[in-house]
Parts: structure tokens; sequence; C-alpha cells
């Protein structure tokens, strides 16, 4: 992502949760779930959203169904918090 928001919001969050807390908490553990490290380069967090399900589908050796489980995600392309561009710009091609 090309924005602070994670960071920021984590940060707002954790201090509204932390307020409802009893005093003498211990061991405060959580952040925003669905940022994902990707394998570009350079490495970016990318806000990542599940896409889960099952279907039924024929099995091969004929006759009935299996239950096939589908898992698979999609990645934002803006930051829905501020709306920047999830991506570093691609590089500008030099002018001919
Ligand atoms: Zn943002």
């Amino acid at each position: 992502m090309q924005c602070d928001c994670q960071e920021t919001i984590e940060a707002r969050v954790a201090e509204k949760v932390k307020e409802s807390l009893p005093e003498g908490f211990t061991d405060f553990s959580a952040a925003l779930e669905g940022y994902v490290l990707t394998l570009t380069s350079p490495m970016e967090t990318r806000l990542t959203i599940a896409y889960e399900g099952d279907v039924q589908v024929p099995k091969k050796s004929g006759g009935g169904f299996k239950r096939q489980k589908i898992k698979t995600s999609i990645q934002a392309t803006y930051c829905p918090f501020c709306g920047k561009a999830a991506k570093s710009e691609e590089k500008q091609e030099a002018p001919q």
C-alpha cells in the first residue's frame, strides 16, 4: 500500500479497544486482518480479500458428486480508507 492507513488505523483501534479493557491487562496482541505481504519486487503489503466457499462437482469415476473447496483471494486496487492506489506507480516510459 502507498499510504500508512494500516498502521494509523491499527493504532487507533488498539487505543479504543484498550480503553474498554480492565486495568492491568497484559499480552495485548491484535491487528487488522487481510494485509498480505506480496512477492513483488520490492515486496509490498496489499489488502487482500478472501473468496472462499465450496461446490459439488461430479466424480470422475461417474456417479455421485463430491464437495470441492473454493479458496482464492483478490487484492484491492485502492486503499479503502484514503483512496490512494495500492500499487506503486508503474515506471513512466521515457518520452520518445
Ligand atoms: Zn490509505
